[in-house]
């Protein structure tokens, strides 16, 4: 079973820390796209075996028209046979939402709203370049639940500048009285051109403190949160994810257990049939082609049996209940712990890895040094 991945590219503003494949919305520009999309879907779908997931992600999403999204997903279900009772998740930034957007999201089809949040903290919202406030967020969520969302998560940031452990507890407290069914932990991570990052220097040299808090502290905010959230019955997942029993992200989970997913709109990567490729990154070239008819996948590659067993191993020790040895041998034909017993044995002495009924994963303080451990395998 597949999932579908719909990009939607446009934003009311773009974020001082955002390296993602998006751009401002044109209205024009989105028309077309919509029209594109909605082909592309017919043609990536066709003849693809049945899927129990959709997750439009962005950019934005929740700019569409309702109507928009459920033309679709409509799309979806009238080229492939989508599952009743599939995931269908929206993307939402909480300044987009409003009750009746939201009645007409769920009446669209969408099962699960994801509302990146970030902050609860009006002043670290401020300097990431979001345009909502802390209680526009928290009324945006309880309107969600008004509208009958029933499978709810929330994105929460930390590391933010000017972020201390003290903000960090509210911005959960908030996060927690909310009731979400899921939520996302994303360290933020500047990259070398950011704004963000120009900003923060300007911002030091004027006196002001708009600093990260030291590497440690921000590895104690990623543990304290973890534990705070698993008390409020969030249970963590995967290195970023928590949710409560039942509530994990089943297309995200595709990604981690090397499962197989069609992605359509501009940029979107897609995996299926040993083969990988993604599609071209800008609105308009992928406008332009779609409408003349010529192919928006590039970079197709196959995948090769040992890049497939790296990748495995990668994705797989991302979730918290780590590798099935006996599960991985059967489709990859190697036993995963043997094959890097002698790299992961150091980890395993610090505690870093664990192993036990013939399954192996990272424990907390290994997922914070993560990057170090899974550069083993490649
Ligand atoms: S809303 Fe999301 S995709 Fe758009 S600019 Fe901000 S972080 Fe990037």
């Amino acid at each position: 079973v597949i999932g579908l991945y719909l990009h939607i590219p446009f934003c009311a503003s773009i974020c001082s820390y955002c390296n993602f494949n998006r751009g401002l919305m044109d209205a024009g520009l989105a028309r077309r796209y919509v029209e594109a999309l909605d082909r592309d879907i017919r043609a990536a779908a066709a003849g693809k075996p049945a899927a129990d997931t959709i997750f439009f992600g962005g950019g934005t999403p929740s700019l569409l028209d309702p109507a928009d999204i459920g033309r679709l997903i409509r799309a979806c279900r009238e080229t492939l046979d989508l599952a009743a009772d599939a995931e269908i998740t929206l993307e939402t930034n909480p300044e987009t939402a409003s009750p009746d957007r939201l009645v007409g999201f769920r009446e669209a089809g969408v099962t699960r709203i994801s509302f990146g949040i970030q902050s609860f903290d009006d002043a670290e919202l401020a300097p990431l370049g979001r345009t909502h406030t802390a209680a526009r967020a928290a009324a945006a969520v309880r309107e969600a639940r008004a509208a009958g969302f029933r499978n709810l998560s929330i994105d929460l940031m930390f590391w933010l500048p000017g972020q201390t452990r003290d903000s960090w507890r509210r911005t959960l407290e908030r996060a927690v009285a909310l009731d979400p069914d899921h939520l996302s932990l994303y360290l933020l991570e500047l990259y070398p051109n950011a704004p963000l990052k120009e900003a923060m220097a300007r911002q030091a040299a004027g006196g002001l403190d708009w600093r990260q808090a030291a590497d440690d502290e921000a590895a104690d905010m990623y543990l304290e949160a973890l534990d705070r959230l698993q008390n409020a019955g969030l249970w963590q997942y995967e290195i970023s994810n928590v949710a409560r029993p039942g509530f994990r992200s089943r297309h995200n989970v595709k990604y981690w257990q090397g499962g197989e997913w069609i992605g359509a709109g501009c940029g979107a990567h897609s995996t299926f049939g040993g083969r990988r490729w993604r599609n071209v990154a800008a609105a308009g070239d992928y406008c332009d082609r779609i409408e003349r008819g010529a192919p928006v996948a590039i970079d197709v590659i196959t995948l090769d049996p040992q890049a497939r067993v790296e990748e495995a191993l990668f994705t797989g020790l991302r979730l918290a209940e780590g590798i099935d040895e006996g599960n991985f041998l059967q489709r990859f034909g190697v036993n995963p712990w043997s094959r890097y017993e002698r790299e992961l044995a150091p980890y395993l002495d610090d505690g870093l890895v664990w192993r036990r009924e013939g399954r192996f994963g990272l424990s907390r303080r290994g997922m914070l040094v993560a990057n170090d451990i899974l550069t083993t395998f490649v």
